[in-house]
């Protein structure tokens, strides 16, 4: 019933030409595969040389944030409709990156949110929570804080087009997955919190399991009931990886 999501964040990673060379080679090594989305999400400025390059395949393009206005006097930023014009049809929103680094609030996903579903871009919606938090046993509460604030304004049809990704900060970028069993368990936590804000959405939002996936581990959380899907930072740079992550099975 969910389709699967493979998504790749590429983060600060990948010029036009590479991104190019990248995205020429996942298609040869993903052709035929059916059954999935496969999502790139380049830096700004390589999403036009990906997208032309992806033009005939079935992969989709993301952004890896935007800003909630549709135009405006926002030095450095990039709306919803410019991504649409450069070929995206997803973005990526409230990485824990962006909170960490960048300051990013619920409030301030929540509006994104609001407006990439406005301006026709599939929302991949990112809850984490760090390793102080697991360790002081609080994973469920921060997790629900972020849901809540994030799509507590949803209409069920709202909420039904948005992918939510659960990224445990502690497993971004260390090569430390959660186990399956855990990963598992906090996206069947995060579809209960969905269905108390819109029941009849829950059992359709795609949720992706994202932190140091890998072709190797891919398999065993693609098993799991509430994981539908992984949002891949190091392993989705290159094709041959990313192919195989893709073609889980
Ligand atoms: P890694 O796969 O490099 O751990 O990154 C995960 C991530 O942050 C994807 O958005």
């Amino acid at each position: 019933m969910r389709t699967p999501v493979i998504a790749g964040n590429w983060k600060m990673y990948l010029t036009p030409a590479e991104g190019k060379a990248m995205v020429q080679e996942l298609q040869t090594l993903t052709a035929g595969v059916t059954g999935r989305e496969i999502v790139l999400c380049p830096p700004f400025v390589t999403l036009p040389a990906v997208a032309e390059a992806a033009q005939e395949s079935a992969i989709g393009i993301g952004g890896q944030n935007m800003h909630p206005a549709n135009e405006g006097a926002f030095t450095g930023e990039i709306a919803a409709p410019m991504l649409r014009a450069c070929g995206c049809t997803y973005v990526i929103l409230g990485h824990s990156e962006r909170r960490q680094y960048f300051g990013e609030t619920d409030a301030a996903v929540a509006a994104k949110t609001k407006a990439a579903l406005a301006g026709q871009l599939v929302p991949i919606v990112c809850v984490g929570e760090t390793l102080d938090e697991r360790e002081q046993g609080i994973t469920q509460a921060v997790i629900e804080i972020q849901l809540r604030r994030a799509l507590g304004g949803l209409t069920a049809a709202e909420l039904t087009g948005v992918i939510v990704a659960y990224e445990p900060v502690w497993a971004i970028g260390t090569g430390r997955t959660a186990s399956p069993a855990d990963a598992q368990d906090v996206c069947a936590f995060i579809r209960t919190v969905l269905a108390a804000l819109q029941a009849e959405a829950a059992p359709k939002v795609r949720i992706l399991y994202g932190g140091s996936v890998k072709p190797d581990n891919i398999r065993e959380l693609m098993a799991q009931s509430d994981i539908d899907g992984a949002l891949v930072g190091g392993a989705s740079l290159q094709a041959a990886s990313f192919a195989k992550i893709v073609r889980f099975e």
